[in-house]
């Protein structure tokens, strides 16, 4: 995801992590817990395999606030200096509604997804097609940017 859809308050102020514990659903939404799930990427413990992968779990760090995972898994051609996330926000569902390439045998690959959110007694839905690519070195997934379609 983009910068753009999440600093929505006027001074946002530096976010608090969101606490989610190994044994509860995956924020993502695959139906199994935070630990089986993203918690494994976000702790460092595990590679996203596919691009989808990733970007569940980079749906997960927005949802539990986890700037440094969505930074380390940023290209760095793109890559933002800091990100500020709003701690009003809440992302409160994700829908991956397409995928091309993005599996363990490609390098490049896109998602296309629908991202619901809250805010301020608000809510929405971000729709975004992102690209990612693998990075040099280990080859491990990275985010590149994306389209936001709303
Ligand atoms: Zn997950």
């Amino acid at each position: 995801m983009s910068r753009r859809a999440r600093n929505r308050s006027a001074a946002p102020r530096r976010a608090a992590a969101v606490a989610v514990r190994p044994a509860d659903p995956c924020p993502c939404g695959s139906g199994r817990t935070y630990g089986e799930c993203c918690g494994r990427l976000h702790a460092g413990s595990a590679e996203a395999a596919t691009a989808e992968q990733l970007m569940r779990s980079r749906y997960a760090a927005f949802a539990t606030r986890d700037a440094a995972y969505l930074l380390r898994t940023w290209h760095p051609r793109t890559r933002p200096a800091v990100l500020d996330l709003d701690d009003g926000m809440r992302w409160t569902g994700l829908e991956i509604t397409g995928t091309s390439q993005g599996s363990a045998f490609h390098a490049t690959g896109t998602v296309t997804f629908r991202a619901h959110w809250s805010a301020g007694g608000e809510s929405g839905v971000m729709a975004e097609h992102s690209r990612f690519t693998r990075g040099e070195g280990n080859g491990a997934w990275l985010y590149v940017g994306g389209d936001v379609r709303d």
